[in-house]
């Protein structure tokens, strides 16, 4: 019997029986077919064209989210993955010529891109398209067979992804798997190829652990603080605005969000003040009412969130509304790095600004953190935010903007430390859902006999020459 996309709790999830049958589908090797890889691309693309208003209804439902910013942040960055990928498919898929010594010629040597097999995706509730279906672009190129699961906390999301996806992929290589902590443990019970995990670093662990019992390699999305540094002589014009998108967006729910600001006392004067009026700008002066400012996922996160609001003295914001999952796009100074606001990452649209006396002391903050995933430099001097770059280590950063490496599909993304391990996008999803196999081809034509016993110091001595 063929598996259809598994309906959440309602039905027993049988996830051995699940990666057995794509198992046993991509032992028969149609995935591995260029054209079926192509052909699934194209399937994918034509399911987002079909379905981009139920998708856009969905998305606003979970998360409020303005239609503009997920046609931008989640719909149109995934049809950019699937066409950079059917673009260099061809070429990602050739053998990569590596160079033969003299000791092995005549003889060619090379590297072969294959699928891994069968593997899962897991993903989170933030951007809960895109973080779905990003990841399983590079998996199809690559041949693989896929099982995915999206985050139960974008409920509805996750019930339009479960019922479209068999409607246009292949079901036996494709299966979308609905379900939270129960059917993610029986998935991660079984043996995968790979597991690629979007999320917090707790249930991260989790996943780790249980792939380990396998061997199982993982790539590891994570999260963390990603700091914002502003040097005095930067465009506070440009930055103000690029920081309050970079924050705002998707009300402060997105993993690479700049979580705080470091600046000097005399870049915060300049800084805050525009800042302010941004905000006001974007999103009027009570944002409860504005149709571009999204909501908090749940009551939960919401009182997680409004409870940072205590940690600083209120600049702009400060508001909220359990009921409503709203909070207000808070700006908070004065705040003390030993705050719950300064230690957990916020995911949500709180900006603390933490004063420094000198950007070394910026620097020497961010360094004494774990490593973040992106990390924001704001200035003109060229040299001074390529200096805090070779200083600060960190997954991904930007200079003079907040997120925008996302849109460079040669750009690996991923993090570093605790924000994560591995990477995908463009050409580094296609590795990360492949392997490289080392492959030597010998002529029969010349057979040395160096190599053979019995040996002698003659043959000894030409090894040696010969290296
Ligand atoms: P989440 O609660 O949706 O969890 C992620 C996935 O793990 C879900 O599919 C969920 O069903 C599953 N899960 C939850 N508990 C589990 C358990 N006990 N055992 C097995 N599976 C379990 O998402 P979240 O963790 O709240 O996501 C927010 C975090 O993710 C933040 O830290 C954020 O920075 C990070 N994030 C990272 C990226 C990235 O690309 N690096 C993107 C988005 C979010």
């Amino acid at each position: 019997m063929r598996i259809e996309n598994i309906p959440p709790s309602s039905t027993k999830l049988d996830a051995a029986a699940l990666i057995g049958e794509k198992r046993h589908y991509f032992h028969k090797g149609r995935t591995v077919d260029i054209s079926w890889r192509r052909q699934q691309l194209m399937q994918l693309r034509k399911l987002l064209q079909e379905n981009e208003e139920r998708f856009l209804q969905a998305l606003h439902q979970d998360l409020h989210k303005p239609h503009q910013e997920s046609f931008v942040t989640e719909i149109s960055m995934v049809l950019k993955d699937i066409d950079y990928a059917l673009k260099h498919l061809p070429k990602w898929i050739k053998p990569h010529r590596a160079s033969t010594p003299l000791l092995a010629q005549p003889g060619k040597s090379y590297m072969l891109p294959e699928p891994l097999g069968v593997v899962l995706i897991i993903s989170a509730w933030n951007y809960p398209l895109q973080l779905l279906l990003s990841p399983l672009v590079p998996a199809i190129a690559a041949g693989n067979c896929a099982v995915i699961k999206p985050s139960e906390l974008a409920a509805e999301t996750s019930v339009l992804m479960a019922e479209l996806l068999p409607r246009y992929l292949d079901s036996n290589a494709i299966t979308c798997v609905e379900g939270a902590v129960a059917e993610t443990t029986a998935l991660l019970e079984q043996r995968w190829d790979h597991i690629l995990y979007t999320g917090g670093s707790g249930v991260g662990r989790i996943v780790m652990s249980a792939a380990a019992k396998h061997l199982t390699p993982v790539t590891l999305e994570l999260g963390g603080k990603s700091p914002c540094i502003v040097a005095e002589d930067a465009d506070m014009t440009v930055a103000a605005r690029r920081i309050a998108w970079g924050k705002f967006t998707n009300a402060g729910q997105t993993c690479i969000a700049p979580d705080y600001l470091l600046c000097t006392r005399a870049g915060a004067n300049k800084l805050l003040p525009k800042l302010k009026a941004t905000i006001a700008e974007m999103f009027g002066n009570d944002p409860f009412h504005s149709k571009d400012y999204g909501r908090i996922i749940n009551r939960q996160h919401t009182e997680r969130i409004a409870g940072y609001i205590k940690d600083g003295d209120i600049v702009c914001g400060g508001k909220f509304d359990v009921d409503a999952r709203y909070v207000a796009p808070t700006l908070l100074c004065n705040v003390d790095a030993k705050a719950s606001v300064m230690q957990e990452e916020i995911f949500g649209p709180i900006l603390p600004v933490m004063i420094v006396d000198s950007l070394r002391q910026a620097e020497a903050f961010v360094n004494s953190r774990e490593k973040p995933l992106a990390l924001y430099v704001f200035s003109r001097s060229e040299q001074l935010a390529s200096g805090i770059l070779s200083r600060c280590s960190s997954g991904n950063a930007c200079v003079n903007d907040c997120m925008m490496f996302m849109v460079a599909q040669d750009l690996p993304f991923g993090g570093v430390g605790q924000s994560g391990m591995g990477a995908y996008h463009g050409k580094h999803g296609f590795k990360t859902f492949s392997h490289y196999k080392a492959v030597m081809k010998r002529s029969n034509l010349l057979d040395v006999n160096l190599r053979y016993a019995p040996f002698n110091n003659q043959k000894l001595k030409v090894l040696r020459r010969l290296g």
